[in-house]
């Protein structure tokens, strides 16, 4: 157990680029943190200089009050698991989960119990003279894991630990990875560019972007109230509708015109939406905040617009509708037996208290 702490952290890869700018965290005794963003954006290579297989170009990090800048991996007592396993194809799992055990010269009999109690916990007792070839995707997966169990260590870090997964093997190790932190009761940093991952397993989600940290959150927090337009517009499916307007005043209400369509902001909004009249913004809203007027029992024309519904995508439980307002393209989320018709004009009614609202230049949020 350990808390783990990132200082003014960079990295500067040989021929220059800059993968890590800066990067300040703090993952608490037992956290569980998840490090996400698109590709190309660092969370490997935060992930690697915590593990100690990267040099830190600049910054601090500690393990527990340790400053390990200089400390080789293999004495910062962490378990790293990797997307490809990096299993030994000619040991058995026997041999694979004991191997770093015997390397440190734990006596014979600590070996098999540390060994069949990861078994234990991870389903695969039977398999433990196969070799990793004799094995499904999902099984190397556990023995990866398994390996990294028996040593006990102050942290485990992964590193897309279910990408080679298919989609539903996927779900199913994420729900594992959730029950063994639960049982393991350790520190975590995990890297992923999968936003459900990082909403369904993280305390925390530090969502990162060319090298630095945009927001350091809880999942809701991210959701609920992201710090800028890249933030809401990455965490979220489908993602969140982006539609430019302009602030507008009209006898002291404030409105978002977006050209097509007009709608009143509420009340508790005006204050900070102040300055920004008479200006360009993008307004940000989730398809889940969009109703198809027909199931609403309160409408009022200052929060409702017309669309064409060009796409109705039922999903079972719920059915995506792709709107036009003849500007913009937006999705609504809507109920399983809400079918409008194709190709015909509908009234929505947008839910005003739950909009973002982004400045056009820095992409900051505003509200
Ligand atoms: P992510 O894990 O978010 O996909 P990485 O940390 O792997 O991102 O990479 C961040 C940036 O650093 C990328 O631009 C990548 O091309 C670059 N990079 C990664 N590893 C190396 C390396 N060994 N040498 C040079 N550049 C690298």
């Amino acid at each position: 157990m350990a808390q783990i702490s990132l200082r003014d952290v960079s990295k500067v890869y040989k021929g220059g680029v800059k993968a890590v700018d800066k990067v300040n965290l703090g993952i608490e005794n037992k956290e569980f943190m998840v490090l996400v963003g698109p590709s190309g954006c660092g969370k490997s290579t935060t992930l690697r200089m915590i593990a100690g297989l990267e040099e830190i170009s600049e910054g601090k990090i500690w393990i527990g009050d340790r400053l390990v800048n200089n400390v080789p991996a293999k004495d910062r007592d962490i378990a790293m698991v990797f997307q490809n396993y990096a299993l030994y194809p000619h040991m058995t799992v026997f041999e694979n989960m004991s191997f770093g055990l015997k390397l440190r010269r734990y006596p014979k009999h600590e070996i098999i119990r540390r060994v069949n109690e990861a078994a234990e916990i991870l389903g695969i007792k039977k398999m433990i003279n196969r070799r990793p070839r004799q094995l499904s995707g999902g099984e190397r997966q556990r023995v990866a894991l398994g390996r990294a169990i028996v040593r006990k260590p102050l942290a485990f870090l992964f590193d897309e630990p279910l990408s080679n997964l298919d989609a539903k093997l996927r779900v199913q190790m994420r729900t594992e990875i959730h029950k063994l932190r639960l049982r393991l009761q350790t520190t975590f940093i995990y890297v992923t560019h999968d936003q459900t991952e990082a909403m369904t397993l993280g305390d925390k989600i530090v969502v990162m972007k060319d090298g630095k940290v945009q927001q350091c959150a809880d999942p809701m927090t991210i959701y609920d109230k992201p710090t800028n337009k890249f933030v809401a517009s990455f965490i979220g499916s489908p993602p969140i509708n982006l539609i430019e307007g302009r602030i507008i005043k009209r006898e002291r209400k404030y409105y978002f015109d977006e050209g097509k369509f007009r709608v009143k902001l509420v009340e508790e909004m005006y204050g900070v939406i102040a300055p920004y009249e008479g200006k360009d913004v993008t307004m940000g809203l989730r398809a889940e905040d969009i109703y198809d007027k027909l199931f609403v029992s309160e409408a009022s024309p200052e929060n409702t617009i017309r669309a064409a519904c060009e796409v109705v995508e039922p999903l079972g439980s719920e059915v995506y509708l792709y709107l036009n307002s003849g500007k913009h393209q937006f999705i609504a989320r809507v109920g399983a037996h809400n079918r409008p018709e194709v190709n015909r004009d509908m009234d929505l009614v947008l839910d005003m208290s739950k909009v973002h609202f982004f400045d056009r230049e820095t992409e900051n949020t505003i509200i």
